[in-house]
């Protein structure tokens, strides 16, 4: 038996509407906040993650799935959505129209991982990215979309965490106080974190490990750094969240995987589905356009990993059941099965889902299968009703048996 690669995972038939659900209600958020669907390549030039992701994230040094290609480029399947859509807004020229632009997208995101639960090399996140919109009233509502989303589903006991990670004017500050608090400890720090102290400290506060978390305990907090403006948006931030009655709490350890953040970063965290708590997470990023070559224009966005949305449901049995089949038509003998199929036909034509025997099953074993499968009716026909031109709907529920004319089938379902 050839069998998957780790870390992936297969949607079998009987639970793909618990995926169709979660897309749904995303769709449907992001059309309630004029979010447009974008669709970008699930491969990119390696370049577009170094860069759009940051050289010192865990994302970048050790999670990609890079190769060559046999024209010798290198390629990296995307492991997150954000880098993948500026890109595509830049060579687009999306800067140029009308701002600001909002968008969002479904898609499958890889990264080399440990395979765990709610930790996969192959998942899924919905995102959302808006650009050209620099007040604080648009962290808020990206905010409020991913909270609406998180409440259309029936995600129960959630926590929003907010942050400032300031701009660069101001993490010049943090990070002098934040290198002058972890030189001291300097040799405890996981080599990751070593090269981190150079390039991006901040990060050592994400980090994993065990050790670097106990040293980042205590860590001089960014807030306590952040300048004239990046306060001013902070504070606005909060007036609004508190005037759309979002409840939130202020965690001055996030700072989010990706480099190019700034200002706001926010992450919901379940305590339900254990150490994989984060179910979505988000942030501003003002550089990362201009990084790309296209203009100082801020973008905002987060991400989602529907897995772990999926593993909350799960666990509440709180996911609407599947949309059965409505009419099942068990037909004996050869007149019959050709009737049948002219039924199914039109049945279908009306937007009625129905299904017949294709494998020759006594009439027993017909119900028998329509009851595994679901359906909502079955319709018996026999030499008797087509005699009569009729055919005996059997609700499955409730057992009530009605004869209906053949050519009103239809008007039964309507
Ligand atoms: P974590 O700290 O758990 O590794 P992250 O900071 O790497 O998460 P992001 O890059 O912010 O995650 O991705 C956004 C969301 O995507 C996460 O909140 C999570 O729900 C989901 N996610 C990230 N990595 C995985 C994975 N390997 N498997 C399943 N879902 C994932
Ligand atoms: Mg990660």
């Amino acid at each position: 038996m050839i069998t998957m690669p780790k870390g992936t995972k297969d949607v079998l038939p009987e639970n793909s509407y618990k995926w169709q659900f979660l897309e749904s209600a995303a769709r449907e958020t992001a059309r309630l906040f004029n979010a447009k669907e974008i669709r970008t390549p699930v491969f990119e030039h390696t370049e577009v993650f170094a860069r759009g992701v940051g050289e010192t994230t865990d994302i970048v040094n050790k999670e990609m799935y890079t190769f060559t290609d046999k024209g010798g480029r290198s390629i990296t399947l995307k492991p997150e959505g954000t880098a993948g859509v500026v890109r595509s807004f830049v060579e687009n020229g999306l800067y140029a129209g009308a701002l600001p632009v909002k968008t969002f997208y479904i898609t499958p995101c890889f990264r080399y991982e440990r395979p765990q639960a709610g930790r996969l090399r192959e998942f899924h996140q919905f995102g959302v990215e808006v650009f050209g919109a620099t007040d604080a009233g648009i962290d808020a509502e990206i905010i409020l979309l991913a909270k609406t989303f998180l409440s259309k589903i029936g995600v129960k006991n959630i926590t929003l965490y907010i942050n400032s990670i300031g701009c660069k004017e101001c993490r010049k500050e943090y990070h002098k106080a934040l290198k002058a608090y972890l030189s001291a400890r300097y040799d405890e720090l996981c080599d990751l974190c070593k090269d981190r102290y150079e390039k991006n400290p901040m990060r050592i506060l994400d980090c994993k490990n065990e050790d670097c978390k106990a040293i980042a305990e205590n860590a001089p907090s960014i807030l306590d750094y952040l300048c004239d403006d990046c306060k001013a948006h902070f504070i606005k931030l909060q007036s609004l969240l508190k005037t759309a009655g979002v409840e939130y709490k202020i965690n001055p350890r996030i700072v989010r995987g990706l480099d190019y953040y700034t200002k706001t970063v926010f992450e919901f965290v379940s305590e339900n589905i254990g150490a994989q708590g984060t179910v979505l997470g988000g942030g501003r990023y003002d550089g990362l356009v201009e990084e790309f070559g296209g203009g100082k224009i801020s973008g905002i966005g987060f991400a989602a990993g529907l897995e772990r949305l999926l593993l909350l449901l799960d666990s509440a049995g709180s996911i609407p059941a599947n949309d059965s089949l409505d009419l099942y038509v068990a037909p004996m003998g050869e007149d019959a099965r050709l009737k049948a199929f002219e039924i199914v036909s039109a049945l279908r034509n009306s937007g009625i889902s129905a299904d017949t025997d294709y494998v020759g099953r006594g009439i027993k074993a017909q119900f028998k299968y329509a009851d595994k499968i679901g359906a909502k009716f079955v319709g018996v026909l026999g030499s008797d009703e087509l005699a009569r031109n009729i055919i005996k709907i059997k609700e499955m529920a409730s057992g009530t048996e009605t004869e209906v004319d053949l050519n009103a089938v239809a008007e039964f379902f309507k």
